[in-house]
Protein backbone atom coordinates (compact mmCIF):
# COMPACT_ATOMS: atom_id res chain seq x y z
CA UNK A 1 0.00 0.00 0.00
CA UNK A 2 2.07 2.77 1.37
CA UNK A 3 5.15 3.23 -1.16
CA UNK A 4 6.31 6.58 0.06
CA UNK A 5 8.83 7.14 2.86
CA UNK A 6 8.91 9.08 6.28
CA UNK A 7 11.12 11.81 3.92
CA UNK A 8 8.51 12.24 1.76
CA UNK A 9 5.73 13.34 4.52
CA UNK A 10 8.31 15.29 6.22
CA UNK A 11 9.34 17.17 3.09
CA UNK A 12 5.41 17.86 2.67
CA UNK A 13 5.40 18.89 5.83
CA UNK A 14 7.88 21.61 6.19
CA UNK A 15 7.27 22.91 2.64
CA UNK A 16 3.32 23.11 3.16
CA UNK A 17 3.52 24.32 6.53
CA UNK A 18 2.59 21.52 8.85
CA UNK A 19 5.39 20.75 11.07
CA UNK A 20 8.82 22.19 11.64
CA UNK A 21 11.87 21.43 13.41
CA UNK A 22 11.60 23.16 16.80
CA UNK A 23 14.03 26.38 17.88
CA UNK A 24 15.30 25.52 14.59
CA UNK A 25 17.12 28.45 13.47
CA UNK A 26 19.44 27.63 16.41
CA UNK A 27 20.01 24.65 15.68
CA UNK A 28 16.89 23.04 17.00
CA UNK A 29 16.33 20.54 19.99
CA UNK A 30 16.18 17.09 19.88
CA UNK A 31 12.51 15.96 20.10
CA UNK A 32 10.53 18.75 19.73
CA UNK A 33 8.65 20.20 16.78
CA UNK A 34 6.13 22.63 16.11
CA UNK A 35 3.29 22.61 14.10
CA UNK A 36 2.43 25.82 11.51
CA UNK A 37 -0.53 27.05 9.85
CA UNK A 38 -2.03 24.00 8.67
CA UNK A 39 -0.98 21.38 11.12
CA UNK A 40 -2.69 23.36 14.01
CA UNK A 41 -5.86 23.08 12.28
CA UNK A 42 -5.07 20.03 11.73
CA UNK A 43 -4.12 18.70 15.05
CA UNK A 44 -7.09 20.80 16.01
CA UNK A 45 -9.56 18.76 14.40
CA UNK A 46 -8.75 15.57 15.20
CA UNK A 47 -8.92 16.47 19.00
CA UNK A 48 -11.94 17.69 18.40
CA UNK A 49 -13.22 14.99 16.90
CA UNK A 50 -12.25 13.30 20.12
CA UNK A 51 -13.75 15.97 22.56
CA UNK A 52 -16.81 14.98 20.45
CA UNK A 53 -16.72 11.27 20.47
CA UNK A 54 -16.21 11.05 23.81
CA UNK A 55 -18.02 14.48 25.67
CA UNK A 56 -20.99 15.53 22.90
CA UNK A 57 -21.96 12.16 21.82
CA UNK A 58 -22.17 10.44 25.08
CA UNK A 59 -23.73 11.37 28.40
CA UNK A 60 -21.47 9.05 30.49
CA UNK A 61 -18.05 11.49 30.59
CA UNK A 62 -17.02 14.68 31.31
CA UNK A 63 -14.11 16.87 30.42
CA UNK A 64 -11.23 18.20 32.13
CA UNK A 65 -8.26 20.52 31.68
CA UNK A 66 -5.40 20.25 34.32
CA UNK A 67 -2.47 21.35 35.30
CA UNK A 68 0.82 20.35 33.72
CA UNK A 69 3.31 21.06 36.36
CA UNK A 70 2.46 18.59 39.20
CA UNK A 71 3.10 18.09 43.14
CA UNK A 72 6.29 15.32 43.44
CA UNK A 73 3.55 13.45 45.70
CA UNK A 74 1.62 12.79 43.19
CA UNK A 75 4.15 11.14 41.09
CA UNK A 76 5.07 9.46 43.90
CA UNK A 77 1.69 7.69 45.08
CA UNK A 78 1.54 7.16 41.49
CA UNK A 79 4.73 5.04 41.47
CA UNK A 80 6.19 7.01 38.52
CA UNK A 81 8.93 8.48 40.76
CA UNK A 82 9.84 4.47 41.44
CA UNK A 83 9.14 2.54 37.78
CA UNK A 84 8.57 5.21 35.25
CA UNK A 85 12.19 4.47 33.51
CA UNK A 86 13.85 2.75 30.22
CA UNK A 87 16.51 0.71 30.33
CA UNK A 88 19.64 3.00 29.25
CA UNK A 89 22.55 1.69 28.28
CA UNK A 90 25.67 3.60 27.19
CA UNK A 91 28.04 2.91 24.19
CA UNK A 92 32.03 3.57 25.47
CA UNK A 93 33.05 3.74 22.20
CA UNK A 94 31.21 6.92 21.13
CA UNK A 95 29.56 7.76 24.39
CA UNK A 96 26.16 7.81 22.55
CA UNK A 97 22.97 6.93 24.54
CA UNK A 98 20.33 3.93 23.74
CA UNK A 99 17.62 2.46 25.22
CA UNK A 100 18.35 -1.39 25.64
CA UNK A 101 15.17 -2.86 24.23
CA UNK A 102 16.06 -0.38 20.80
CA UNK A 103 18.85 -2.62 20.50
CA UNK A 104 19.63 -5.60 18.51
CA UNK A 105 22.40 -7.85 18.43
CA UNK A 106 23.71 -5.98 21.15
CA UNK A 107 25.63 -3.10 19.13
CA UNK A 108 25.63 0.26 19.48
CA UNK A 109 23.08 1.64 16.45
CA UNK A 110 25.74 4.46 15.99
CA UNK A 111 28.82 3.05 15.88
CA UNK A 112 28.93 -0.79 15.66
CA UNK A 113 30.87 -1.28 18.80
CA UNK A 114 29.82 -4.15 20.83
CA UNK A 115 31.18 -2.15 23.77
CA UNK A 116 27.95 -1.29 26.18
CA UNK A 117 27.53 -1.23 29.32
CA UNK A 118 24.80 -3.24 31.13
CA UNK A 119 21.41 -1.27 30.80
CA UNK A 120 19.93 0.52 34.22
CA UNK A 121 17.22 2.39 34.58
CA UNK A 122 16.83 6.03 33.57
CA UNK A 123 13.79 7.85 34.74
CA UNK A 124 11.44 9.61 31.97
CA UNK A 125 9.87 12.45 34.19
CA UNK A 126 11.44 15.67 33.66
CA UNK A 127 11.82 17.84 36.57
CA UNK A 128 11.75 22.09 37.21
CA UNK A 129 12.07 23.94 39.96
CA UNK A 130 9.36 25.85 41.69
CA UNK A 131 8.93 29.33 42.87
CA UNK A 132 11.85 32.06 43.33
CA UNK A 133 14.16 29.78 45.74
CA UNK A 134 15.94 26.76 44.23
CA UNK A 135 17.00 24.49 47.10
CA UNK A 136 16.03 21.18 45.46
CA UNK A 137 12.93 20.88 47.70
CA UNK A 138 10.84 23.07 45.60
CA UNK A 139 10.05 21.55 42.70
CA UNK A 140 7.86 20.17 40.38
CA UNK A 141 7.41 17.50 37.32
CA UNK A 142 6.27 18.44 34.02
CA UNK A 143 3.61 15.08 34.06
CA UNK A 144 4.51 12.20 31.88
CA UNK A 145 0.87 11.64 31.05
CA UNK A 146 -2.58 13.28 32.00
CA UNK A 147 -4.19 10.73 33.52
CA UNK A 148 -2.75 11.71 37.29
CA UNK A 149 -4.89 15.12 37.25
CA UNK A 150 -7.68 13.07 36.44
CA UNK A 151 -7.64 10.94 39.16
CA UNK A 152 -6.95 13.32 41.74
CA UNK A 153 -9.85 15.33 40.76
CA UNK A 154 -11.93 12.57 40.82
CA UNK A 155 -13.91 13.44 43.49
CA UNK A 156 -14.08 17.16 42.60
CA UNK A 157 -15.92 16.17 39.33
CA UNK A 158 -17.77 13.19 40.95
CA UNK A 159 -19.05 16.09 43.80
CA UNK A 160 -19.92 18.67 41.08
CA UNK A 161 -21.39 16.39 37.87
CA UNK A 162 -22.70 14.01 39.85
CA UNK A 163 -22.24 10.50 38.07
CA UNK A 164 -22.90 6.56 39.05
CA UNK A 165 -20.64 3.82 37.54
CA UNK A 166 -19.64 3.25 34.87
CA UNK A 167 -18.88 7.04 34.10
CA UNK A 168 -15.58 8.64 32.69
CA UNK A 169 -13.60 11.52 32.84
CA UNK A 170 -11.45 12.70 29.88
CA UNK A 171 -8.73 14.99 28.87
CA UNK A 172 -6.65 16.37 26.49
CA UNK A 173 -3.07 18.18 26.92
CA UNK A 174 0.45 18.25 26.88
CA UNK A 175 2.91 15.14 28.62
CA UNK A 176 6.54 15.27 28.47
CA UNK A 177 8.70 12.64 28.67
CA UNK A 178 12.49 12.80 28.52
CA UNK A 179 13.09 9.61 25.80
CA UNK A 180 16.56 8.36 25.09
CA UNK A 181 16.53 8.13 21.93
CA UNK A 182 13.40 10.48 20.03
CA UNK A 183 12.79 9.59 16.59
CA UNK A 184 11.10 8.64 14.02
CA UNK A 185 9.49 12.39 13.31
CA UNK A 186 6.54 13.59 15.89
CA UNK A 187 6.26 9.55 16.29
CA UNK A 188 8.42 9.32 19.61
CA UNK A 189 9.26 12.75 21.02
CA UNK A 190 9.74 14.77 24.51
CA UNK A 191 7.06 16.69 24.13
CA UNK A 192 3.27 15.60 22.94
CA UNK A 193 -0.05 15.92 23.53
CA UNK A 194 -2.21 13.11 24.50
CA UNK A 195 -6.25 12.00 24.58
CA UNK A 196 -6.66 10.19 27.65
CA UNK A 197 -10.50 8.87 28.54
CA UNK A 198 -10.14 7.47 32.28
CA UNK A 199 -13.40 5.03 32.68
CA UNK A 200 -14.77 4.16 35.69
CA UNK A 201 -16.46 0.64 35.94
CA UNK A 202 -17.35 -1.43 38.70
CA UNK A 203 -14.99 -4.56 39.84
CA UNK A 204 -15.76 -7.04 37.89
CA UNK A 205 -17.13 -5.76 35.07
CA UNK A 206 -13.48 -4.34 33.88
CA UNK A 207 -12.72 -7.26 31.70
CA UNK A 208 -15.69 -6.52 29.20
CA UNK A 209 -15.43 -2.91 29.32
CA UNK A 210 -11.74 -2.90 28.33
CA UNK A 211 -13.08 -5.07 25.20
CA UNK A 212 -15.53 -2.74 24.35
CA UNK A 213 -13.26 0.58 24.72
CA UNK A 214 -10.86 -1.64 22.44
CA UNK A 215 -13.57 -1.83 19.78
CA UNK A 216 -14.59 1.80 20.24
CA UNK A 217 -11.20 3.15 19.58
CA UNK A 218 -10.88 1.05 16.48
CA UNK A 219 -13.68 2.12 14.76
CA UNK A 220 -12.82 5.85 15.87
CA UNK A 221 -9.60 6.00 14.33
CA UNK A 222 -11.42 4.20 11.39
CA UNK A 223 -13.42 7.69 11.06
CA UNK A 224 -10.60 9.39 10.76
CA UNK A 225 -9.31 7.72 7.93
CA UNK A 226 -7.03 5.15 8.94
CA UNK A 227 -7.81 1.82 7.08
CA UNK A 228 -8.62 -1.32 9.30
CA UNK A 229 -5.62 -3.40 7.23
CA UNK A 230 -2.71 -1.10 8.82
CA UNK A 231 -3.82 -1.40 12.34
CA UNK A 232 -2.82 -4.44 14.30
CA UNK A 233 -3.26 -5.13 18.20
CA UNK A 234 -1.06 -5.91 20.44
CA UNK A 235 -1.71 -7.72 23.95
CA UNK A 236 0.67 -6.27 25.88
CA UNK A 237 2.56 -9.45 27.84
CA UNK A 238 2.57 -9.31 31.38
CA UNK A 239 6.28 -8.86 31.23
CA UNK A 240 6.51 -5.61 29.48
CA UNK A 241 2.69 -4.26 31.25
CA UNK A 242 3.47 -0.86 33.30
CA UNK A 243 3.37 -1.15 36.80
CA UNK A 244 -0.21 -0.19 37.23
CA UNK A 245 -1.83 -2.43 34.56
CA UNK A 246 -3.74 -5.46 34.66
CA UNK A 247 -3.35 -6.06 31.25
CA UNK A 248 -2.59 -3.78 28.26
CA UNK A 249 -3.80 -3.58 24.64
CA UNK A 250 -2.26 -1.70 22.07
CA UNK A 251 -3.25 -0.56 19.20
CA UNK A 252 -0.54 -0.90 16.74
CA UNK A 253 -0.40 1.32 13.23
CA UNK A 254 1.68 0.39 10.42
CA UNK A 255 4.13 3.60 10.22
CA UNK A 256 6.41 4.14 7.47
CA UNK A 257 9.56 3.40 10.46
CA UNK A 258 7.33 -0.04 10.90
CA UNK A 259 4.66 -1.43 13.00
CA UNK A 260 4.81 0.83 16.40
CA UNK A 261 1.79 2.21 18.85
CA UNK A 262 -0.59 4.42 18.10
CA UNK A 263 -2.56 3.90 21.34
CA UNK A 264 -2.63 2.30 24.75
CA UNK A 265 -5.96 1.14 26.44
CA UNK A 266 -4.88 -0.73 29.55
CA UNK A 267 -6.70 -1.89 32.83
CA UNK A 268 -5.73 -0.13 35.51
CA UNK A 269 -7.94 -1.68 37.86
CA UNK A 270 -7.53 0.41 41.23
CA UNK A 271 -4.51 1.16 41.60
CA UNK A 272 -4.45 4.91 41.13
CA UNK A 273 -7.55 5.56 43.20
CA UNK A 274 -6.61 3.41 45.67
CA UNK A 275 -3.23 4.57 45.27
CA UNK A 276 -4.09 8.85 45.84
CA UNK A 277 -6.55 8.06 48.42
CA UNK A 278 -5.88 7.89 52.28
CA UNK A 279 -7.41 5.91 55.12
CA UNK A 280 -7.05 2.71 52.70
CA UNK A 281 -8.17 -0.09 55.53
CA UNK A 282 -11.74 1.33 55.00
CA UNK A 283 -11.69 -0.01 51.66
CA UNK A 284 -11.39 -3.05 49.41
CA UNK A 285 -8.29 -2.02 47.71
CA UNK A 286 -5.94 -4.28 45.61
CA UNK A 287 -3.68 -1.72 44.85
CA UNK A 288 -0.04 -2.26 45.65
CA UNK A 289 0.79 1.03 47.25
CA UNK A 290 -0.78 1.38 50.56
CA UNK A 291 1.32 3.64 53.08
CA UNK A 292 -0.13 6.89 51.80
CA UNK A 293 -0.26 8.96 54.65
CA UNK A 294 -0.55 12.56 52.80
CA UNK A 295 -3.61 12.77 50.69
CA UNK A 296 -6.52 13.46 52.09
CA UNK A 297 -8.94 12.20 49.84
CA UNK A 298 -10.79 9.52 49.52
CA UNK A 299 -11.80 8.49 45.97
CA UNK A 300 -14.14 6.07 46.11
CA UNK A 301 -17.82 6.46 44.77
CA UNK A 302 -20.67 5.15 47.31
CA UNK A 303 -23.04 2.04 45.71
CA UNK A 304 -26.64 3.69 45.74
CA UNK A 305 -28.43 0.18 46.42
CA UNK A 306 -25.34 -1.71 49.30
CA UNK A 307 -24.59 1.73 50.21
CA UNK A 308 -20.73 0.10 50.63
CA UNK A 309 -18.02 2.40 49.32
CA UNK A 310 -16.06 1.25 45.81
CA UNK A 311 -13.22 1.91 44.59
CA UNK A 312 -13.58 1.85 40.97
CA UNK A 313 -11.20 -0.26 38.30
CA UNK A 314 -10.30 2.15 35.40
CA UNK A 315 -10.31 1.18 31.57
CA UNK A 316 -8.00 3.85 30.38
CA UNK A 317 -8.29 4.32 26.40
CA UNK A 318 -4.75 6.83 25.66
CA UNK A 319 -4.04 7.73 22.26
CA UNK A 320 -1.35 10.19 21.04
CA UNK A 321 -2.18 13.03 19.23
CA UNK A 322 1.31 13.51 17.25
CA UNK A 323 0.96 9.51 16.59
CA UNK A 324 -2.48 9.86 15.14
CA UNK A 325 -1.56 12.99 13.05
CA UNK A 326 1.30 11.01 11.97
CA UNK A 327 -0.88 8.04 10.89
CA UNK A 328 -3.52 10.55 9.36
CA UNK A 329 -0.94 11.99 7.10
CA UNK A 330 0.77 8.84 6.44
CA UNK A 331 -2.75 7.38 5.31
CA UNK A 332 -3.78 10.18 3.05
CA UNK A 333 -0.77 10.99 1.15
CA UNK A 334 -0.50 9.52 -2.42
CA UNK A 335 1.08 10.37 -5.66
CA UNK A 336 -1.27 9.96 -8.88
CA UNK A 337 -0.03 9.74 -12.54
CA UNK A 338 -1.90 11.86 -14.68
CA UNK A 339 -2.30 12.04 -18.13
CA UNK A 340 1.27 13.55 -20.57
CA UNK A 341 3.31 11.98 -17.71
CA UNK A 342 2.31 14.24 -14.82
CA UNK A 343 1.77 13.80 -11.50
CA UNK A 344 -0.16 15.07 -8.74
CA UNK A 345 0.68 14.60 -4.92
CA UNK A 346 -2.85 14.35 -2.75
CA UNK A 347 -3.75 14.04 0.85
CA UNK A 348 -6.82 12.20 0.75
CA UNK A 349 -7.91 13.86 4.47
CA UNK A 350 -11.60 13.35 5.96
CA UNK A 351 -13.14 16.89 5.54
CA UNK A 352 -13.51 17.25 9.18
CA UNK A 353 -9.38 16.43 9.56
CA UNK A 354 -8.50 19.17 6.63
CA UNK A 355 -6.77 21.95 7.51
CA UNK A 356 -8.66 24.34 4.99
CA UNK A 357 -12.26 23.18 4.36
CA UNK A 358 -12.48 25.19 0.80
CA UNK A 359 -10.28 27.45 -1.15
CA UNK A 360 -11.92 30.29 -3.16
CA UNK A 361 -10.12 31.26 -5.93
CA UNK A 362 -10.73 34.31 -8.36
CA UNK A 363 -9.67 33.36 -11.60
CA UNK A 364 -7.95 37.01 -11.96
CA UNK A 365 -6.37 38.35 -8.97
CA UNK A 366 -6.64 42.11 -10.41
CA UNK A 367 -10.22 41.86 -11.62
CA UNK A 368 -11.90 44.14 -9.01
CA UNK A 369 -15.10 42.56 -9.58
CA UNK A 370 -13.70 38.55 -9.36
CA UNK A 371 -12.11 39.71 -6.40
CA UNK A 372 -14.72 41.34 -4.87
CA UNK A 373 -17.47 38.83 -5.46
CA UNK A 374 -14.89 36.05 -4.21
CA UNK A 375 -14.00 38.31 -0.87
CA UNK A 376 -17.68 38.31 -0.26
CA UNK A 377 -18.27 34.56 -0.84
CA UNK A 378 -15.27 33.85 1.64
CA UNK A 379 -16.80 35.46 4.52
CA UNK A 380 -20.38 34.12 3.26
CA UNK A 381 -19.07 30.34 3.59
CA UNK A 382 -16.65 30.84 6.78
CA UNK A 383 -20.39 31.61 8.93
CA UNK A 384 -21.60 28.16 7.55
CA UNK A 385 -18.65 25.92 6.78
CA UNK A 386 -17.48 24.11 10.09
CA UNK A 387 -13.48 24.74 9.61
CA UNK A 388 -11.23 27.81 8.15
CA UNK A 389 -12.41 28.77 4.19
CA UNK A 390 -9.06 30.64 2.80
CA UNK A 391 -9.08 32.95 -0.29
CA UNK A 392 -6.65 32.01 -2.71
CA UNK A 393 -5.94 35.11 -4.79
CA UNK A 394 -2.60 33.96 -6.53
CA UNK A 395 -3.83 34.23 -9.94
CA UNK A 396 -2.82 30.82 -10.78
CA UNK A 397 -6.04 28.51 -11.00
CA UNK A 398 -3.04 25.60 -11.81
CA UNK A 399 -1.07 26.33 -9.17
CA UNK A 400 -3.51 26.31 -6.47
CA UNK A 401 -5.41 23.58 -7.29
CA UNK A 402 -1.83 21.83 -7.01
CA UNK A 403 -1.81 23.42 -3.62
CA UNK A 404 -4.83 22.37 -2.41
CA UNK A 405 -4.57 19.01 -3.50
CA UNK A 406 -1.41 18.87 -1.61
CA UNK A 407 -2.84 19.74 1.79
CA UNK A 408 -5.81 18.02 1.47
CA UNK A 409 -8.46 20.85 0.94
CA UNK A 410 -11.76 19.01 -0.43
CA UNK A 411 -13.10 21.35 -2.66
CA UNK A 412 -11.91 24.37 -4.44
CA UNK A 413 -14.72 27.59 -5.62
CA UNK A 414 -13.22 29.23 -8.77
CA UNK A 415 -14.91 32.80 -9.29
CA UNK A 416 -14.71 33.45 -12.77
CA UNK A 417 -16.40 36.17 -15.13
CA UNK A 418 -19.46 34.00 -15.78
CA UNK A 419 -19.61 34.31 -12.13
CA UNK A 420 -20.08 37.96 -12.64
CA UNK A 421 -22.93 37.16 -15.31
CA UNK A 422 -24.93 34.44 -14.00
CA UNK A 423 -24.10 33.65 -10.24
CA UNK A 424 -22.72 30.36 -10.70
CA UNK A 425 -19.61 28.93 -9.61
CA UNK A 426 -17.13 26.12 -10.01
CA UNK A 427 -16.86 24.23 -7.43
CA UNK A 428 -13.83 20.99 -8.29
CA UNK A 429 -13.48 18.52 -6.50
CA UNK A 430 -10.31 17.21 -4.55
CA UNK A 431 -11.05 13.29 -5.39
CA UNK A 432 -12.43 13.13 -8.95
CA UNK A 433 -11.12 16.91 -9.84
CA UNK A 434 -14.46 17.09 -11.11
CA UNK A 435 -15.97 20.10 -11.93
CA UNK A 436 -19.34 21.47 -11.30
CA UNK A 437 -21.11 24.57 -11.87
CA UNK A 438 -23.33 25.91 -8.58
CA UNK A 439 -25.47 28.39 -8.50
CA UNK A 440 -24.09 30.87 -5.38
CA UNK A 441 -27.08 30.62 -3.82
CA UNK A 442 -26.93 26.83 -3.30
CA UNK A 443 -22.98 26.30 -2.72
CA UNK A 444 -23.12 26.55 1.02
CA UNK A 445 -25.66 23.78 1.17
CA UNK A 446 -23.85 21.81 -1.78
CA UNK A 447 -20.60 22.41 -0.23
CA UNK A 448 -22.56 21.14 3.38
CA UNK A 449 -24.63 17.88 1.89
CA UNK A 450 -21.31 16.75 -0.24
CA UNK A 451 -18.57 17.25 2.18
CA UNK A 452 -19.77 18.38 5.47
CA UNK A 453 -22.45 15.76 6.81
P1 LIG B 1 6.07 3.56 23.71
O1 LIG B 1 6.11 2.11 24.14
O2 LIG B 1 5.96 3.73 22.22
O3 LIG B 1 7.14 4.39 24.33
P2 LIG B 1 4.16 3.91 25.77
O4 LIG B 1 3.60 2.53 25.89
O5 LIG B 1 5.18 4.36 26.75
O6 LIG B 1 4.70 4.15 24.28
P3 LIG B 1 1.83 5.07 26.86
O7 LIG B 1 2.47 5.33 28.17
O8 LIG B 1 0.85 3.97 26.71
O9 LIG B 1 2.96 4.93 25.75
O10 LIG B 1 1.20 6.46 26.36
C1 LIG B 1 -0.04 6.54 25.70
C2 LIG B 1 0.11 7.13 24.31
O11 LIG B 1 0.85 8.36 24.35
C3 LIG B 1 0.88 6.24 23.36
O12 LIG B 1 0.04 5.27 22.77
C4 LIG B 1 1.37 7.24 22.34
O13 LIG B 1 0.38 7.48 21.36
C5 LIG B 1 1.58 8.50 23.15
N1 LIG B 1 3.00 8.66 23.45
C6 LIG B 1 3.70 8.09 24.44
N2 LIG B 1 4.99 8.45 24.41
C7 LIG B 1 5.12 9.28 23.34
C8 LIG B 1 6.22 10.01 22.78
N3 LIG B 1 7.43 9.96 23.32
N4 LIG B 1 5.98 10.76 21.69
C9 LIG B 1 4.75 10.84 21.14
N5 LIG B 1 3.68 10.19 21.63
C10 LIG B 1 3.85 9.42 22.72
Amino acid sequence: MNKHSMEDLVSLCKRRGFIFQSNEIYGGLQGLYDYGPLGVELKNNLKKAWWKSMIYERDDIEGLDTSILTNPLVLKYSGHEETFSDPLVDCRECNSRWRADHITDNKCPGCGSLDLTEPRPFNLMFKTNVGPVDDGESFAYLRPETAQNIFTNFKNVLDSTPHSLPFGIAQIGKAFRNEITPRNFIFRVREFEQMELEFFVKPGEDDDWHEKWTEIRIKWWEDQGISRENIELYHVPGEELAHYSKATVDIMYKYPHGLEELEGIANRTDFDLGSHTKNQEDLDIKASVKENKRSNAKLAIQDLESKNWVVPYVIEPSAGVDRGVLAILNEAYRVESLEGGKERTVLGLKPHISPIKIAVIPLKRNDENIVAKSIELKSQLQKTIPGRVLLENTGNIGKSYRKHDEVGTPACITVDFQTIDDNTVTVRDRDTMEQKRVNLEEVSTFLTNNYFI
